[in-house]
């Protein structure tokens, strides 16, 4: 069993000083550790797709800004830089995932697989959020569906502005012909002949990866990692286009962002008094211990934590008493993206013995007698030679409401399966049109939830369409909590970060 125990440089924030400096088990035991304090005109809390935007806009603005992140900096360094799907085969619980920091356990792995809710949710946890552990895929939701479930925002903005916006930093493209007719995109190419014969609509979308560095792969002149299908923990060929090689890179180039990684905020606080607020913080070991604390002052407070954990603090501050004015919006329309993995057995054509990615094909169902459906063809690692998975999203008929347990200090959602039928027959339904074609018979992958959480802060909710929380002035959410349960049946990530973008452009001018 391959065990992943290379330590990996903290860039650019003061946690590997902290560290240095106040380690003792005695404090550790005791919990007596020290307390930093800082103060800046604005705190982002997250450096996921929402968090990076925000970053990189408001540090081009000149305003001084601080970066929270939880997890580490995954610095990109050659071929031994991430753990791969491969070496965690059986043993997942190897320093993959993220478990919450104490005194004297936790874990800072890239992945965290959030139980608590009615569904297992997974997200990233490390800088660059999830975009470190995404399959890359920016694929834009057809206008239709988007205008279904953001009917305040204008498509038209999106499209020609804030997506390509996003993607000029992110994207490195669509697949190139030679690629996906090279030997190890056989399934790709099974998934699109088995789609276009099922009547579906077929795209090719724009994905997080450089595809000179995956055809580097696929011609030998580099070990491969994509391109067997080892694209989704990081990917060590340096073909995956985290966001702390771009946006975040970008942004501590200017002078104005300061990252502070491993702090962990536990929660937010509006000052008495005053109208600043406070961010309290973890600060922690990369083994996952508490060895400091931090609280940061700011005027402008930008919730960037993800769908699961900006609406869990922003629960938890209402909760306290912390933020009183946090408004009843907020957990409201949390859902998952109508979200279902599906996997097809003993399709009739070979899919190769080896799945290349990222994920790049996409095929739509608008010819559903349920609802619309999206697909995106996933090849991995695990899957057999006449074996597909495929990752199917639809607009949920409902979405569910969040509430913050103070005992746990997690969020739990009213999420029920039975409440999601539709979203399953929908999805079944198209799978069925591609079986009729290609063969092939369902197998139940649910239990691994949802990787799509998405609202809990939603605009025109709990928020204004500029992200600001209703009746709490100068806090903004910025991520995929704004987006209420469902992204358009198409991955979030795109839309999240456009979103961001719209948002930033508005608000920057408004900041002083
Ligand atoms: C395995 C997997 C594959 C996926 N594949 C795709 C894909 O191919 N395409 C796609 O569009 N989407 C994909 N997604 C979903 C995508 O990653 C998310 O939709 C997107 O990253 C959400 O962006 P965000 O800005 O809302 O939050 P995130 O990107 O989740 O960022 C939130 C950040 O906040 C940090 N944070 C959380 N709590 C705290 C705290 N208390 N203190 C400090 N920091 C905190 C987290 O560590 C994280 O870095 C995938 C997700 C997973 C798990």
């Amino acid at each position: 069993m391959k065990k992943f125990t290379r330590r990996n440089l903290i860039k650019g924030g003061a946690a590997a000083g902290v560290a240095a400096g106040t380690y003792s088990p005695l404090s550790r035991a005791a919990l007596l550790v020290p307390t930093y304090r800082s103060s800046r005109k604005a705190v982002v809390i997250g450096s996921g797709f929402g968090g990076s935007v925000a970053s990189l806009r408001l540090a081009e603005a000149g305003i001084p800004t601080m970066l929270i992140e939880r997890g580490k900096h995954w610095v990109y360094q050659g071929e031994d830089s991430y753990p791969t799907v491969g070496g965690f085969i059986g043993d997942i619980d190897d320093g993959l995932l993220w478990k919450e920091p104490g005194p004297i356990s936790g874990s800072t792995g890239m992945l965290e697989q959030y139980i608590g809710g009615s569904i297992p949710v997974g997200v990233g946890a490390g800088l660059g959020g999830g975009s470190l552990v995404y399959g890359g895929v920016l694929l834009q939701p057809p206008r239709e569906l988007f205008e279904k479930v953001l009917p305040n925002i204008s498509y038209d903005e999106m499209d020609s502005i804030y997506y390509p916006r996003l993607l000029s930093r992110v994207s490195g493209g669509k697949i190139p012909d030679d690629i996906l007719n090279s030997p190890n995109y056989t399934s790709m190419r099974v998934f699109i002949e088995n789609a276009n014969l099922a009547g579906l609509d077929v795209v090719r979308s724009e994905v997080g990866f450089d595809w000179d560095v995956i055809r580097k792969e696929v011609q030998g002149e580099i070990t491969p990692f994509a391109s067997i299908g080892e694209y989704v923990l990081g990917c060590n060929s340096g073909a995956k286009k985290t966001l702390d090689r771009n946006y975040l890179a970008d942004a501590q180039n200017t002078g104005n962002l300061e990252i502070m990684t491993l702090h962990n905020v536990v929660r937010v606080r509006k000052k008495i008094f005053s109208s600043r607020y406070e961010v309290h913080c973890d600060v922690v070991s990369e083994d996952g211990e508490v060895i400091a604390k931090r609280i940061i002052d700011c005027k402008y407070l930008f919730m960037a934590a993800g769908s699961i954990h900006t609406t869990r603090l922003l629960l938890k501050a209402k909760a306290l008493g912390d933020i009183p004015t946090i408004n009843e919006g907020v957990g409201q329309e949390w859902g998952t993206n109508g979200d279902e993995l599906k996997a097809r057995n003993n399709i009739t054509a070979s899919t190769g013995p080896v799945q290349g990615g990222p994920p790049a094909i996409a095929a739509f169902d608008f010819d559903n007698p349920v609802k619309p459906t999206g697909f995106m063809h996933s090849p991995n690692l695990v899957a057999g030679e006449y074996m597909q998975m495929q990752m199917g999203m639809c607009i949920p008929d409902q979405t569910s409401t969040a509430s913050y347990n103070v005992v746990t200090d997690k969020i739990n959602f009213n999420w029920s399966r039975e409440d999601n039928e539709p979203s399953t027959s929908a999805l079944n339904h198209t799978m069925d049109k591609m079986m009729n074609k290609g063969g092939g018979e369902l197998l139940d992958v649910k239990a691994l939830g949802t990787w799509h959480p998405l609202g809990g802060a939603a605009m025109g909710v709990a928020c204004s369409d500029l992200g600001e929380l209703y009746g709490t002035p100068n806090l903004f959410v910025v991520d995929g909590a704004l987006i209420p349960g469902s992204s358009g049946a198409a991955n979030p990530s795109l839309t999240i970060g456009a979103n961001a973008e719209r948002i930033m452009e508005r608000l920057v001018a408004q900041l002083t």
